[in-house]
């Protein structure tokens, strides 16, 4: 590997001021790709430049310069059986000599077929029919279409918008973006662009589930379905809602009979404890999406899950009954063998074990931070650590996390930590140091 030593060029483009030891020993690749590649989330001209990294492993990210972070996020919540499992990577090599990938259009392949038959049987309920797309943007995007084109093909009119909620996150696309947290989903920047839905406050107490009931009595001729992240609101703040919610939410969709969907991209796959969240609840929506977790974190996949009530409305001799959509690559052979490969792993391997015991690992060894200035919250649900501050300087403490050997990404004013759920109890103890020890010396 040929690294750059001390003749670093440091051009303007990477709009990095200091340049730290360590960087200069960033591999070529790093800085001639940094003129290039636009990264997620990041404004490019001030933010810190992303770490090199060259290999993962277990619940580590190796860096280019060969140092290893014990890794707090798992990739935005996805490798919830560390990195590079052999199970599923042997499963994905497989899977690459036969067939990489043929398209759902008019055929069907085993990976597909398994995996769908094999989620139908894990879920609760009749939710027993599977739409593949391959992230949960879309797969959200999906969802709203079957919800819509559900009372189109039923005969009803006119129920074209969503009830979602304050502090939910459904995606990055268009479609989902209005459904977000108005906030975070920037509705105002780009009003005229986003269709209108309804954003309501989660039906938590009296006052809001009268609110809640109001509003779905009032619009209910113009509501397609109610939108939800069980139990966690991930990325719009680790916030958190009881069972109770769920249950209220399924009550007043009977209600006013519109169809409730429940947005398992993040939740899904053992992350609250169960293996799905609705399960918590004994809550069945009627329409549930899948990603994050799906493929064990190492491909692209997502699914869209209906029940056989929505499913039926599509079942018809008309073929503008037919649900339109299919993404190119949707159900793609390799995805869908690492998701089998993982479900594998859940069902041979203790994860919702594991899972509960990082969950009393978290809850003890973060409640020190409760008496940290600055701290506002910490709370803990599943494989889910929350410290929330009432500020937050994010490029300062990120480089502290990477100074104490972890990899962590806090956001908004929230620290987090979604590890995978195979992390050894030394790794997730050293994330929990590293935490207090960069809050106390803020
Ligand atoms: C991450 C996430 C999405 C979007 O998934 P992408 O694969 O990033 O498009 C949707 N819903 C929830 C709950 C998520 O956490």
């Amino acid at each position: 590997m040929s690294r750059r030593t001390a003749t670093l060029r440091r051009p303007h483009w990477t709009g990095l001021a200091a340049v730290t030891e360590r960087e200069q020993s960033a591999p070529d690749w790093h800085a001639d790709g940094l003129a290039h590649v636009w990264l997620p989330y990041a404004q490019m001209k001030t933010a810190p430049a992303p770490l090199p990294v060259a290999a993962t492993r277990g619940s580590r990210i190796v860096l280019a310069d060969g140092r290893e972070l014990v890794d707090g996020v798992a990739s935005w919540w996805t490798a919830c059986h560390g990195y590079n499992h052999p199970h599923i990577t042997s499963a994905v090599a497989r899977q690459l000599a036969t067939m990489p990938h043929v398209m759902l259009g008019g055929l069907l392949h085993e990976p597909a077929a398994l995996l769908a038959t094999r989620l139908a049987a894990l879920l609760p309920g009749d939710l027993d029919r599977v739409f593949f797309t391959d992230s949960g943007s879309v797969a959200v995007e999906v969802a709203m279409k079957m919800a819509v084109q559900y009372w189109i093909n039923t005969g009803v009119c006119g129920r074209k918008r969503f009830v979602a909620f304050r502090g939910g996150y459904h995606g990055d696309t268009t479609g989902t973006m209005a459904v977000c947290d108005p906030n975070e989903g920037m509705h105002r920047l780009f009003h005229g662009l986003l269709p209108e839905q309804i954003i309501a406050d989660l039906p938590r107490d009296e006052e809001t589930v009268a609110a809640l009931d109001r509003l779905l009595a009032e619009r209910a001729d113009e509501i397609a379905g109610i939108l939800v992240e069980p139990l966690v609101q991930g990325a719009g703040g680790m916030l958190f809602h009881d069972a109770a919610v769920l249950q209220r939410l399924r009550a007043l969709a009977d209600k006013h009979g519109t169809l409730l969907i429940f947005d398992e991209v993040f939740t899904g796959f053992g992350r609250t404890g169960t293996m799905f969240a609705c399960e918590q609840a004994g809550v069945v929506p009627d329409i549930l999406t899948l990603s994050k977790a799906l493929t064990g974190g190492t491909m692209p996949l997502a699914a869209t899950v209906a029940s056989k009530r929505v499913f039926e409305a599509f079942w018809s001799d008309d073929p503008m009954h037919a649900l339109m959509h299919g993404p190119t690559f949707m159900g793609n052979p390799l995805a869908c063998a690492a998701a089998n490969a993982s479900l594998d792993l859940f069902a041979r391997e203790p994860r919702l074990a594991q899972v509960a015991a990082i969950e009393a690992q978290l809850t003890e060894q973060l409640a020190p931070c409760r008496d940290l200035p600055g701290v506002v919250d910490v709370r803990v649900r599943g494989a889910i650590g929350a410290v929330e501050l009432d500020a937050i300087d994010i490029p300062a403490l990120k480089a502290h996390f990477v100074e104490a050997g972890v990899y962590v990404r806090p956001f908004g004013r929230i620290v987090y930590l979604t590890p995978a759920f195979t992390i050894g109890e030394a790794d997730l103890a050293r994330l929990t140091g590293a935490i207090f020890r960069v809050l106390s010396s803020r």
